[in-house]
């Protein structure tokens, strides 16, 4: 597959005529090539965004919502090809593209559609006057978005900066450009007019800085790493841009003495290894109440050892590769750094080596870990795979304060059977999202996001409508 540009309605190579290799990387292989954008492509989609806004934003709701929905039903409709280009790109297994990840896809723009025909402002009166509060498009926003859960993410910021009459200029990542290429043939039969969504693809630093740096360009939607975030907020801050960033996290997961023993085990397995580790809400300091420490402990190492690690096309895989090969060696890195940091490795630690198509991949083992204390850096810092170490504590207060050493605060979760507890700890966990007794339950109405590291502000819901308008307000007086 030859990836273009999607600008104005129309597929196009890059302005520079560049181009590098897409990698599948559950076999090494090169299944394509991606455009290599720049500074000119930026300024061709705005010339189509500028050209398309004023009909986008002044089209009736209820126009907006019919387009909006139509989008969700064709993903549906593609939706065995968008799963293979989902798994292809990253090595995930197929039934997880075409389970959770395309559906949701689908959802976001469904949920968002309806938000169109919904979102509404606010009146306040006074004596003798009225104010009213306008919710306004902002005009021509970037939306930039991550490998892990490709197009399940990049839905999740396009769909609400449409419903709210924005036109917009997105860009996936670079490992994993392909379904968000496909959404731009989807777009067009859904009838979205040419230059309302302009998607480009390329490297960060390159295209991705250039839209950051466009002046044009009103607001910035990221969701990626901690460190890509700090500089986007360098460039975009100093030029007033509205920003929204989700980042990276650190997860602690709590598992109390009094947990409903199987189900936890089954989730924190889940949590810890879903997508093989790489999910921003994965789990990954798993913090286990000392009476049931060592049984704990001994299940969840068996559990991961279960998990299947196959061709990611293949019915019955649990676990594929790693995204790339840069990956795999940033997260063999860690697991020296946790050896050296006197952790003890009990599962996993290594890659795995696969037969046939997928020999030259880039597979690990869940790996686990304990004897790490709080303060190491591989209790610190953001590992991104199925890498996960196990700390063990004896009072609430003591997982109170396990759970929030850390400069992160995405999410958190608890297991615990005694509801008081459950609430006093949701309060004082320092993160943007709190899961009790459960994981990855989603409803798209509720606000997601993060705290310090993790980032700043909210999506979903009305969160990201109010993101992706500009409030003003209207003052009447009549007496
Ligand atoms: P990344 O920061 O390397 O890249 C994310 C996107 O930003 C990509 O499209 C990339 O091309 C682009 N980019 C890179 N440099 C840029 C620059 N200078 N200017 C503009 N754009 C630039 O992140 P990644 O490796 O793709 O994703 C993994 C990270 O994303 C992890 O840290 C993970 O926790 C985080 N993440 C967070 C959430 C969340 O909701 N909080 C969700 C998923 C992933």
């Amino acid at each position: 597959m030859h990836v273009k540009n999607f600008i104005s309605g129309h597929y196009v190579d890059a302005v520079s005529g560049k181009y590098f290799d897409n990698i599948n990387p559950a076999t090494g292989q090169k299944i394509g090539n991606i455009v290599r954008s720049g500074p000119e492509d930026v300024e061709e989609a705005v010339k189509a965004a500028q050209i398309a806004f004023r009909d986008w934003s002044q089209m009736k709701p209820e126009n907006r919502f019919k387009i909006l929905h139509k989008i969700s039903v064709l993903i549906m409709e593609r939706d065995e090809d968008l799963a293979l280009a989902e798994t292809q790109d990253t090595g995930k297994p197929l039934s997880l593209s075409s389970n959770i990840e395309i559906p949701r896809a689908a959802s976001n723009f469904r949920f968002f559609a309806t938000a169109a025909l919904q979102f509404a402002s606010e009146s306040h009166s006074m004596p003798g006057s009225i104010n009213y509060t306008l919710r306004q498009a902002i005009g021509i926003v970037g939306c930039i978005s991550p490998w892990n859960l490709p197009l399940y993410l990049f839905s999740w910021k396009i769909a609400p900066a449409l419903a709210a009459g924005n036109c917009v200029i997105a860009k996936p990542s670079e490992l994993s450009p392909s379904t968000a290429a496909l959404l731009g043939e989807i777009c067009k039969e859904a009838g979205l007019p040419d230059g309302v969504l302009n998607i480009l693809q390329g490297y960060g630093s390159e295209v991705g800085d250039a839209i950051v740096r466009h002046s044009s360009i009103k607001a910035i939607s990221f969701t990626g790493g901690t460190n890509t975030g700090k500089t986007i907020s360098q460039i975009a801050g100093p030029m007033f841009k509205k920003i929204s960033l989700e980042l990276g996290g650190k997860n602690p997961c709590v598992v109390f003495d009094d947990c409903d023993y199987q189900k936890t085990l089954r989730e924190v397995s889940r949590l810890s290894f879903s997508n093989q580790g790489q999910i921003c809400l994965c789990g990954s300091r798993i913090l286990v109440q000392a009476g049931i420490y060592d049984r704990f402990k001994n299940d969840l190492i068996q559990k991961a050892e279960t998990i299947k690690i196959g061709d990611p096309m293949e019915d019955g895989t649990q676990f594929g590769s790693l995204i790339s090969e840069d990956h795999l060696n940033k997260v063999m890195n860690f697991i020296d750094l946790a050896k050296k940091e006197g952790g003890i490795c009990l599962t996993g630690g290594e890659r795995k080596q696969m037969d046939g198509r997928c020999k030259n991949g880039y597979f690990l083992k869940p790996t686990i870990f304990e004897g790490l204390g709080p303060e190491c850096r591989t209790n610190m810092e953001e590992i991104f795979g199925p890498v996960i170490t196990l700390q063990k504590f004896e009072t609430e207060a003591e997982a109170i304060h396990l759970a929030n050493a850390s400069d992160y605060g995405l999410a958190a979760t608890l297991w615990t059977q005694d509801l008081s507890r459950a609430h006093r700890l949701a309060s004082e966990i320092n993160t943007g999202i709190v899961w009790i007794n459960c994981w990855l339950n989603r409803d798209l109405r509720t606000p997601f996001g993060g705290v310090n590291q993790s980032g700043v502000g909210r999506e979903g819901g009305w969160e990201a409508m109010r993101f992706f308008t500009e409030a003003k307000n209207v003052c009447i007086q009549f007496d």
